[in-house]
C-alpha cells in the first residue's frame, strides 16, 4: 500500500514560492569566502558507503582510525563478510558503536553481493539520481544523507548530502521551510538548486555553517547573506 503523506508533510516538501536568499546569490556570495571548491572522491563507492557508516555518531577522524584498521585488519570485503562479527567490531572500535556498526556494514555488503552480484558500486553512475538513491536506500541502514555522500562524493553525481549544518543553515536561509526534517531537507533542495550547483552549494553551505553560521553565537556581521537573511541576528 502507498505510504500517505500529511497535508503538513506536503507542504514542507514543497519549497517556498520566493526565496528570500535565492541559490544564485548563496553561491556568488559565499565562493569567494569559502572556495574554491574541487572535487576529489577520496574513495570509491563502496569504500565511501561504508566509511560514511563509520562516520554516524563520531567524528571524521575516528571514522578513519576505524576504516583504516577495519582495512589493515581485514583487507577485502569479501573476508568482511566472511569474518567474525566480533572480529569486525574490534578492528572498528575507534568509530564508536562497534556493535552496531560491525552487524550493519556485513549486512550492506551481502545485500551489495546479493543484489548485484559483486562488490563494487561504481554501476550506479550509469543510473538517474532517484535510481541510485533508491538503490542505495534499500540496503539496510542506509538513509538519504549517507546515500547522498557517496553519491555526490564518490560518483560525482548531483546530490546534496544533508548534515547538520546544511540543516541549520538552510532553514535560517529560508530554502526550507520551518519543521522540515534532514532527510526531507535532500528533496526540497534538489527541487530547488540546479544539478550542476549541487555539490558547490553543500561544501559552502557545510563550510559557512562550521565558520560562521555556527550553531550559537552566528557571526552575522561577517555574513555576506546578511543583508537579505531573514535570521540575521536572530542567532547572534
Ligand atoms: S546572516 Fe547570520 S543567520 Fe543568516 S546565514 Fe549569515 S550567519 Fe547565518
Amino acid at each position: 500500500m502507498p505510504s500517505r503523506i500529511s497535508p503538513a508533510r506536503k507542504r514542507r516538501l514543497t519549497p517556498p514560492r520566493t526565496l528570500p536568499v535565492p541559490v544564485n546569490f548563496i553561491i556568488e556570495e559565499l565562493e569567494p569566502l569559502h572556495g574554491p571548491i574541487e572535487w576529489n572522491p577520496r574513495y570509491n563507492a563502496l569504500d565511501e558507503l561504508i566509511f560514511t557508516v563509520l562516520t554516524q555518531h563520531t567524528s571524521d577522524l575516528n571514522a578513519e582510525r576505524a576504516f583504516d584498521e577495519l582495512r589493515r585488519r581485514i583487507p577485502t570485503w569479501g573476508e568482511v563478510i566472511e569474518a567474525e562479527t566480533e572480529a569486525v567490531a574490534k578492528a572498528i572500535q575507534s568509530g564508536g558503536l562497534a556493535n552496531q556498526k560491525s552487524v550493519r556494514i556485513q549486512a550492506i555488503l551481502m545485500e551489495i553481493v546479493r543484489r548485484h552480484g559483486a562488490l563494487e558500486l561504481e554501476f550506479l553512475k550509469d543510473l538517474e539520481v532517484d535510481e541510485a538513491r533508491n538503490w542505495l536506500t534499500d540496503l539496510p541502514g542506509v538513509g538519504p544523507k549517507t546515500a547522498a555522500v557517496v553519491m555526490a562524493f564518490a560518483l560525482g553525481m548531483p546530490a546534496i548530502p544533508v548534515d547538520t549544518h546544511i540543516h541549520r543553515v538552510s532553514g535560517r536561509l529560508g530554502l526550507i521551510r520551518e519543521g522540515t526534517s534532514a532527510d526531507d531537507a535532500h528533496i526540497v533542495l534538489e527541487k530547488i538548486v540546479e544539478p550542476q550547483d549541487r555539490f558547490n552549494l553543500h561544501v559552502l553551505l557545510i563550510t559557512h555553517g562550521r565558520q560562521i553560521c555556527k550553531a550559537r553565537r552566528t557571526l552575522c556581521d561577517k555574513c555576506p547573506l546578511g543583508d537579505r537573511c531573514p535570521s540575521y541576528g536572530k542567532f547572534a
